[in-house]
């Protein structure tokens, strides 16, 4: 082996130390420098994730600022809808209530009120009036002996005949509601006046007469004597004839009809507005069908 002189030893042991020194040293700088490196990165890609965050707040804001305001207007929308539809349901309810209330009224109308009685259709003998008042004695043929009218139409046959009395027209009834035994007696009656044949032509039969309803009334009037007989040519009959429509009362049998002869004095009450249509087409109950007729019903008192 070959030995080198000592200073050079010097030289080359302090170039190894310096080497190693710097080698340590750079050593040390790159590690510190790398673990800056990393912190640094770190912090970007922490700064990055919560800008990407603040960035994905913000626009999960704006998104929920379109929705909420999307949501808004669906919810008015739905608002609207609901109100459109509570609307339409009241407007519903409106209707229903209002045909259940056709319906009550209809249900509370005796439907006998209009029936047309004829020798195939006629009252059961146990049908009452739901309810008769007593028509006032100033208008009765004989003060002493009451009549009774259905309590819905009583009203409107006073108001006829008081209008008939303001037109310088006495009417005075002869008879209002009969009942099915009262009817069989005056049936009877006549069977004993005129004879058999002449009754059945002359007093409907017993439960065919609309007398037992509680709404037909016979009149008279002091121009004649005989009580019916000749009516057709008074002024009284005259004046019905004009007005009596206006009250909702019409003859039953004109001349010539179908059912029974004439009765000028028999005047049934079906309510103003299906008399007043009759008048105005000058046509009698009885020409109508039953279910033209039966559209009155629900207003035959208004
Ligand atoms: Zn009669």
């Amino acid at each position: 082996m070959k030995r080198l002189p000592p200073k050079r030893d010097l030289s080359i042991m302090t170039g190894v130390v310096v080497a190693a020194g710097l080698l340590i040293y750079g050593g040390y700088r790159y590690w510190a420098l790398t673990l800056i490196n990393q912190s640094l990165k770190t912090q970007t890609a922490g700064l990055e994730q919560s800008l990407s965050m603040t960035n994905h707040n913000l626009s999960l804001t704006q998104k929920e600022k379109s929705d909420l305001a999307e949501a808004l207007v669906n919810e008015q929308n739905r608002n609207n809808l609901f109100e459109g539809q509570l609307r339409g349901i009241s407007g519903v309810v409106g209707e229903l209530s209002g045909t259940v209330g056709v319906l009550q009224k209809l249900h509370q109308t005796d439907p006998e009120l209009l029936k047309k009685y004829s020798k195939v259709y006629f009252l059961s003998e146990n049908y009452f009036p739901s309810q008769l008042a007593s028509i006032d004695a100033q208008f009765l043929y004989q003060k002493d002996k009451p009549a009774q009218f259905h309590v819905s139409a009583l009203p409107f046959l006073q108001r006829m005949m008081e209008a008939a009395k303001q037109d310088n027209i006495t009417l005075q009834v002869v008879s209002a509601y009969r009942s099915f035994g009262t009817q069989a007696a005056v049936k009877s009656g006549y069977k004993v006046t005129y004879g058999a044949g002449t009754a059945n032509q002359f007093s409907a039969e017993q439960g065919y007469s609309e007398h037992q309803l509680g709404t037909a009334v016979d009149f008279t009037t002091p121009e004649i004597k005989t009580i019916l007989t000749g009516f057709e040519k008074t002024k009284a009959y005259k004046w019905l004839e004009t007005n009596a429509y206006k009250f909702g009362l019409v003859l039953s049998y004109p001349s010539n009809n179908s059912y029974y002869q004439f009765e000028p004095w028999h005047w049934r009450f079906v309510g103003v507005a299906l008399a007043t249509d009759l008048h105005n087409n000058n046509k009698y109950l009885y020409d109508l069908s039953q279910r033209e007729i039966d559209q009155y019903l629900v207003n035959i008192f208004d």
